[in-house]
């Protein structure tokens, strides 16, 4: 293998063959959804053709093998972010869905004036299951504000907290800035005042090497469609003893010990809180994708889409009226852009019918382009396939649009 992944792994994701308008497909859109390389799907292929059964329900053997799957892919996990255990891993359909399953329950054990510290630079996803855990019972939401480089105002966010302190809830990479958050100094901070930390993974766990348990991170989640996986599956990792504590999120089958109409007993970690059939399919394919990150190693993909973040960030900077928002030392390969006031709508689509494929608007962060002072961005993000020829490519199409749109 080449120090180059980019051009090594390219022959695994057959997407990146496609012609977009005719041009060839230059794909920068990986923080909204990475690409799947082909050893993910037969993983998909085999498990409908050769192995599907309900898991844990039922002693025939499609069922154990099944089980069997699901249950090496909770260990994959447990071992790929250095859980101790991997019945604190627990399967959910996405980041969406493990921050409200922890707002929800573990917001069950929070009282009407209890703090919840959040960032100026979090997704709708870790803002919107907060404000209605607010709304239900009355807890208060602080948020801490960012500097002009992008980075979390620390002064002020120590300032932020108070006795009545219970959650720090912050990203660990901002998925329009790229800022790689200190989550260890903030988890730390957190425990000071004793309040838990929540960090959503989500932009973090296909590019930086997680290990929960070095961190000391109270919950950790993240989405397979974010790191090579299918769509459809995330994570949540809890600490055992909060896990333990809180109510169950879903009721229905698999999360229960015994049922009677008078009285219900739940099942043990992790199944408390995997109400009904998981989707056993695409969580057996997750072990393939982390098998896939492994195997090329993160830190080669770290130091591939740095190289590409630094060589793309120059180039651009050359063009006339860019403006780059996040500028935040050692930052992920995530660059939002605007070419003087022209509306990033417009650049996107004329990226497009080049072949380019980037992301445009809020990014689910409307907080934080308030902040900002602007209605959206054009969002261009690498990942492992992405290549310094393609760069090019799309900073000659930059060029082509800056000068179109004049
Ligand atoms: N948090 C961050 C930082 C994100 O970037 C995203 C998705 O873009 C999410 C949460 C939500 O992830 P999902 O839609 O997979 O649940």
């Amino acid at each position: 293998m080449s120090n180059n992944p980019g051009f090594d792994c390219r022959k695994d994701f057959p997407i990146l063959e496609r012609k977009i308008h005719g041009k060839e497909l230059i794909y920068l859109d990986n923080a909204a959804s990475t690409q799947t390389p082909r050893q993910v799907v037969d993983t998909i292929g085999a498990m409908y053709f050769t192995h599907k059964a309900n898991v844990h329900r039922g002693v025939h053997t499609l069922s154990m093998e099944a089980t069997g799957l699901q249950e090496a892919a909770r260990a994959k996990v447990a071992d790929f972010i250095g859980s101790p255990t991997t019945e604190q891993i627990i399967f959910t359909r996405g980041t969406t869905e493990a921050i409200n399953l922890v707002a929800s329950s573990y917001g069950e054990l929070l009282n009407e004036g209890d703090e919840v510290i959040l960032t100026q630079m979090e997704h709708h996803a870790n803002i919107v299951p907060w404000q209605l855990l607010s709304q239900r019972r009355g807890i208060v939401i602080k948020v801490v504000p960012i500097t002009a480089n992008g980075q979390l105002d620390m002064d002020a966010f120590k300032s932020l907290f108070s006795p009545r302190t219970k959650v720090v809830s912050v990203c660990h990479v901002s998925n329009v800035l790229g800022t790689i958050n200190p989550i260890k100094e903030i988890i730390d901070m957190a425990h000071r005042h004793g309040a838990v930390a929540v960090i959503d993974g989500a932009q973090a766990i296909a590019h930086i090497k997680v290990d929960v348990k070095a961190l000391d991170a109270d919950f950790y989640l993240f989405s397979s469609h974010k790191m090579y996986g299918p769509c459809g599956v995330g994570v949540l990792y809890g600490r055992k003893e909060l896990l333990e504590k809180m109510p169950p999120y879903q009721g229905g089958g698999e999360m229960i010990s015994h049922v009677s109409f008078e009285r219900t007993t739940y099942a043990d970690l992790p199944y408390k809180f995997e109400a009904g059939t998981p989707d056993y399919v695409d969580i057996a394919a997750l072990t393939t994708a982390i098998d896939y990150i492994s195997g090329i190693g993160l830190d080669r993909i770290a130091q591939h889409e740095h190289d590409l973040l630094q060589y793309t960030t120059e180039k651009m900077l050359q063009i006339p009226g860019m403006r780059i928002f996040g500028t935040a030392p050692g930052k992920s390969a995530v660059i939002s852009f605007l070419i003087g006031n022209e509306h990033h709508y417009d650049i996107g689509l004329l990226l497009d019918k080049l072949g380019i494929a980037v992301r445009t608007g809020h990014h689910c962060a409307q907080p934080l382009m308030q902040a900002l002072g602007i209605e959206g961005t054009v969002r261009a993000s690498m990942a492992v396939y992405n290549t310094r020829e393609e760069c090019d490519n799309f900073i000659a199409a930059l060029n082509r649009v800056a000068s179109m749109l004049g």
